[in-house]
């Protein structure tokens, strides 16, 4: 070999050496920035652990601060507060009742009709509408005279259907999805507004009165029989069609629990009697807090840049409302950290862009390609070409949150179960599980989006009330799904809560 040609070979060699450091080096990079990708995984699938014995710390909790919230006036997080509905509906309602739902942004006027036979089908009209804006930042007397005249549309719409005999006023349910405490089933007044209301003239006022002045401005012969939250509206409309109903959960959006309680258990309120012995009592158990949840780094960042910090911590760890920014809030820190697509797009920096069905759509994305989790983190968050392998990830961490999620819901369940004795227990002061007890058939109404809509959390959420509970026990609790508790309960209420009806709930 010539000088030259061995110099070429040598450059060369050099060449290819080069080369095969630059690609091990990658290789070396590249499986760092994996290791990066699998440490932030590994910590997420640590911080939302919950065995089975933490979430049976999760139900004692549950269970001592229901106590604490019924002993006294701000006793716990949980509110625990008093419906006055002290009669659920069981079937054998008979005539026509009426519903409105103010939710958030529309209304709704419903009429229901009820003959009495526990039939299992309702017959019923809805009629929705849009709030205009400008009401929901006026004044009262605007948003009322506005609704009181749409009702009055609605029920001079009514054919000769309504079953209403001519000596019998009509009776409503009012369904207001807004904190409110309660006087009576038909009085409250409201706390505070949130949803984008604020009517400034209405907060500390009786709000069943301000749309019972409306309807009397439009002459509207009409009575607010009942002012509902939707949880118990659920309760009431699960009640109906199934007696054993004792509980209802919603898990939508936010997520909150209502459940019948014996009114001798209802310390804080003294001398309350009731024909029935028992009251509903609302928990609005979404702001539940205990140190035995399994609260991660991503909760508190969360929690701490939303609008209300260090309140409905419970809610922002299961609800629609927050589930697809959890996820966000993983993934992003997790290409932050490992580098591993290189700079990210702005759009993962945007709280709330994840939502909660997308989430859902990335974890049960069957297909062997993962094309929907693809799909999904290219349109939504513009992270185009990711990598099977980091989908899978994606998916992981879909599943880690949601499982999380579907988990402190099932213990919350039970720790009502246990508060009522029903969780195979004997109570709270039974001091853990007895074979001898005999279970009775205990339903739970279940309603929302996030259970109906999304099969995995439901699967996980029964799974672990099998878990905590044991199928012994488990096989005795029911949890049914209703629709539209808070229209159609609220009718249901009006109902049972009728001023025909003997049955009162009174202080003495
Ligand atoms: P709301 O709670 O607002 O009254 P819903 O009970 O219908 O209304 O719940 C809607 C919420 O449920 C959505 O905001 C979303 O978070 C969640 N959701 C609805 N469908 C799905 C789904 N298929 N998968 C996951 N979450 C869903
Ligand atoms: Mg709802």
């Amino acid at each position: 070999m010539g000088r030259a040609a061995a110099g070429v070979a040598v450059g060369v060699a050099a060449v290819a050496c080069a080369v095969a450091a630059v690609a091990v080096g990658r290789r070396i990079r590249s499986r760092g920035k994996w290791k990066r990708v699998a440490r932030v995984l590994r910590e997420v699938e640590e911080g939302c652990e919950g065995s089975v014995g933490r979430l049976r710390q999760v139900v004692d909790a549950m269970a001592v601060e229901m106590h604490a919230g019924l002993a006294s006036e701000g006793g716990s997080k949980l509110k625990m507060l008093l419906t006055y509905v002290h009669t659920l509906p069981n079937g054998t309602e008979k005539g026509t009742y009426y519903a409105l739902h103010l939710g958030s942004t529309d209304f709704r006027a419903l009429r229901v009709h009820l003959h009495g036979q526990q039939s299992s089908v309702l017959e019923h009209e809805v009629e929705q509408q849009p709030i205009p804006q400008h009401l929901m930042t006026s004044t009262s007397k605007d948003l009322f005279d506005f609704i009181a005249s749409s009702l009055k549309e609605f029920i001079e719409k009514e054919g000769n259907g309504s079953e209403l005999s001519p000596d019998r006023r009509r009776e409503l349910g009012f369904t207001f999805s807004f904190p409110v405490k309660q006087m009576s089933v038909s009085s409250g007044i409201l706390i505070k507004w949130t949803k984008g209301f604020s009517i400034v003239d209405m907060e500390g006022i009786d709000v069943p009165a301000c749309l019972q002045e409306a309807l009397a401005r439009k002459e509207l012969d009409m009575r607010v029989a009942a002012l509902v939250n939707d949880t118990v509206g659920t309760l009431a409309l699960g009640h109906y069609h199934d007696s054993d109903t004792v509980a209802s959960v919603i898990i939508g959006t936010g997520t909150n629990a209502c459940y019948l309680e014996r009114v001798d258990g209802i310390i804080k309120c003294q001398g309350l009697l009731t024909t029935s012995g028992y009251m509903v009592v609302n928990m609005e158990w979404g702001n539940f807090w205990s140190s035995h949840l399994p609260r991660t780094s991503y909760d508190i960042d969360l929690d701490s840049e939303s609008p209300n910090p260090n309140d409905q911590g419970f809610e922002k760890m299961i609800s629609g409302m927050y589930l697809g920014d959890i996820v966000r809030r993983v993934i992003l820190r997790m290409l932050l950290e490992s580098d591993i697509l290189g700079p990210i797009s702005s759009k993962l920096s945007m709280p709330f862009i994840l939502r909660t069905p997308m989430m859902a759509a990335m974890h049960e994305d069957d297909s062997p390609d993962l094309r929907e989790v693809a799909r999904i983190l290219k349109d939504i968050l513009e992270i185009p070409q990711v990598p099977l392998k980091l989908r899978k990830v994606v998916v992981k961490v879909c599943d880690v949150v949601t499982r999380r999620a579907a988990r402190l819901a099932a213990a919350g369940i039970v720790g009502i179960l246990k508060k009522i004795g029903r969780d195979g227990s004997g109570g709270i002061t039974g001091g853990g599980r007895r074979s001898d007890v005999k279970m009775k058939r205990t339903v739970v109404a279940v309603e929302g989006g996030l259970y109906s809509g999304y099969t995995l959390f439901r699967e996980y959420l029964h799974e672990a009330l099998n878990e905590i509970l044991g199928e012994d026990i488990a096989k005795h609790v029911i949890l049914k799904v209703t629709e539209d508790g808070s229209g159609i309960g609220a009718a249901l209420l009006a109902a049972s809560h009728s001023s025909y009806n003997v049955d009162t709930a009174k202080m003495l």
